[in-house]
């Protein structure tokens, strides 16, 4: 199935800075686009990714908020850091109710996310544990914990009400891929906002990659750039989206 659906709210979830701009940005940006209000939850500060001499954790910590804010405001999506340690990102309670928590406040009609069960995806490579790590709290925040007041009921007196999340978007689904997104038009904002990752990119130009990766998955449906998810229905929109 293609999609042409727009949300209205749509909220990523991922664990570093870049992992948007890899994977999902062409969605973003067309979302963003296209009225939908766009927001970012990155969940470390990304602050081990260095081997450059006389880097701290927290100076690159500073260096990657800033390149993903930048990243973020490129395709028009704001961001907000949850500041968890890179590397050793488990998925806790205690990060199932921070993204309950932003899931509410942004009143999100739609999440995107990893794949939990993405644990090595290809013959060739392992997936990074905070990946799963923080594709397993998403997953779990948006069902059941966003829409139930009897979990977290802290988090009502703090403000936040039960909400219903429409969809929820899998990114780089291991397997049903039901939905594609046409990032033909977007593909090269994602691609430059990608670039602004610069201390993670190096001499390195992402865009050939990028554009294969985007091609390759469009071949499929008959798009010239997509980006593919598996997209489950959590409470069935009917059109015109109401809110
Ligand atoms: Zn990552």
């Amino acid at each position: 199935m293609s999609s042409i659906y727009i949300p209205k709210r749509a909220l990523f979830i991922y664990a570093h800075p870049d992992d948007i701009e890899f994977g999902v940005a062409g969605t973003a940006a067309l979302w963003a686009k296209n009225g939908c209000a766009v927001k970012y939850i990155v969940i470390t500060d990304g602050n081990i990714g260095s081997h450059e001499e006389g880097m701290t954790t927290q100076k690159l910590a500073e260096i990657r908020r800033a390149e993903q804010t930048a990243a973020a405001e490129h395709v028009g999506a704001t961001v907000k850091f949850l500041g968890y340690d890179d590397g050793v990102l488990q998925p806790t309670l205690e990060l199932r109710r921070d993204l309950v928590r932003e899931i509410r406040a942004h009143r999100a009609s739609v999440v995107v996310c990893g794949d939990p069960r993405a644990f090595f995806p290809r013959d060739t490579y392992i997936n990074h544990p905070d990946h799963r790590a923080a594709a397993t709290a998403a997953v779990e925040a948006c069902f059941p914990a966003t829409n139930s007041p009897l979990i977290f009921p802290e988090l009502i007196n703090e403000g936040f009400a039960p909400h219903d999340i429409n969809y929820v978007y899998i990114s780089h689904p291991i397997d049903g891929a039901n939905c594609y997104v046409d990032i033909s038009e977007t593909v090269g904002l994602k691609i430059e906002a990608l670039k602004l990752h610069k201390s993670q990119m190096g001499d390195w130009d992402p865009t050939e990659r990028i554009l294969e990766w985007s091609a390759e998955i469009g071949r499929k449906v008959d798009f010239k750039h997509a980006e593919r998810y598996r997209r489950i229905t959590l409470k069935e929109l009917l059109p015109p989206e109401d809110e």
